[in-house]
């Protein structure tokens, strides 16, 4: 697996930062009566400084720092920026699992081969953010979800930390036992009072001892946790919607003909899927992504149902045809998909297949 864990950067604030850019160079508290009983929800940078921290009572926090604006959180705001977030994040890596409004799984291993292309997919993952949004975000990458998650919180903001198969243990030894997920505050003191204080301490009790600490299956998913071990994928919708074959190629191309080639290739292997599946589909679908990892799809939708290989690449690379004329550029990987898939019944032999009603641009 490669995974990356992302994490926006103080996020309300940050938000609020570019609503109003007065208050970018002060500290800025979002969260609730300073002269009540609310909390703080997120600090910017500048706050941070003087000790405040998510969580902490906002008195605490004005006692910290007198000076300190605090503005009220406006989560109908903070949706709006999410949601171009991640529909940004899904342009360059398709499939992710969001956790929150500001952070999420990626899956690296779609779209990357090895950890040095996972790294580059990550980079440009936060430059499009950074272009469509102004707003920065923290990315780990690792071959587990938990290492991935304790990798995007060690260079905020805007950081990049990439965790190699073999080097999990390694990089969360010397860390504080209560930053491994899924350690809360009872834990932490067990483990404190005992004199493990670091996950390279609880990765090493041997069963006698975490039993004594940690009795039943928690002690053994944090002890697995603090050894980098964590098998668990991305929790994704399960219902099928789509067939689609892809690849990336093992140098980029330009080749008209080639791309066409492997377009052909591509459609025979969906449609194989299609009649095993006892389906057809509608919706044929051409995806580009280029050199820069930036993605371009193109639909096509029918007025009837089809399942032949011939018809699916005919559309498939008159699309590729269309989106390369809009925009040149050599390719690292191209992809065949059909959606709108009905059962095979439904199947009309009617020969003006041809006629598109409806031209969709992704
Ligand atoms: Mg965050």
């Amino acid at each position: 697996m490669i995974l990356a864990h992302l994490d926006l950067d103080a996020f309300f604030a940050a938000v609020e930062e570019l609503e109003d850019p007065e208050l970018r160079e002060r500290p800025l508290i979002v969260g609730g009566d300073p002269h009540g009983r609310g909390v703080v929800a997120t600090a910017n940078y500048h706050a941070r400084r003087f000790g405040i921290q998510s969580a902490m009572s906002c008195a605490e926090a004005l006692r910290r720092c007198s000076h300190a604006t605090f503005v009220r959180p406006r989560h109908s705001v903070y949706r709006e920026y999410s949601r171009s977030v991640w529909s940004t994040v899904r342009g360059v890596v398709p499939t992710v699992e969001r956790t929150g409004l500001d952070e999420g799984y990626l899956d690296l291993g779609e779209v990357a081969g090895d950890f040095l292309a996972a790294r580059a997919v990550a980079e440009a993952v936060q430059t499009a953010v950074r272009a469509a949004t102004s707003l920065s975000c923290s990315i780990g990458v690792a071959p587990a979800k938990v290492v991935a998650k304790v990798a995007s919180d060690r260079r905020k903001p805007g950081g990049l930390t990439v965790v190699v198969p073999g080097s999990e243990a390694r990089f969360l030894a010397p860390l504080a036992v209560r930053k491994l997920p899924g350690v809360g505050p009872k834990a932490d003191e067990r483990l404190r009072v005992a004199g493990i204080a670091t996950c390279g301490e609880l990765a090493a009790l041997n069963d006698e001892e975490l039993r004594g600490l940690l009795p039943g299956k928690v002690g053994k998913l944090l002890r697995d946790r603090a050894r980098g071990i964590d098998t668990r994928g991305l929790e994704l919708g399960t219902e099928r919607i789509s067939i689609s074959v892809e690849e990336t190629f093992e140098r980029d191309l330009t080749d008209r003909e080639q791309l066409h080639d492997e377009l052909r290739r591509m459609a025979r292997e969906v449609a194989e899927h299609l009649r095993k599946s006892g389906k057809t589909a509608r919706t044929v679908t051409t995806k580009l992504r280029y050199t820069d990892f930036s993605i371009r799809s193109r639909s096509t939708t029918l007025r009837v149902a089809i399942d032949d290989a011939e018809t699916i690449a005919e559309l498939a690379c008159g699309l590729l045809d269309r989106a390369l004329e809009d925009r040149p550029g050599a390719l690292r990987l191209a992809g065949v998909g059909v959606s709108g898939l009905v059962a095979y019944h439904q199947l009309a032999l009617d020969a003006d297949w041809a006629a598109p009603f409806q031209d969709v641009r992704a």
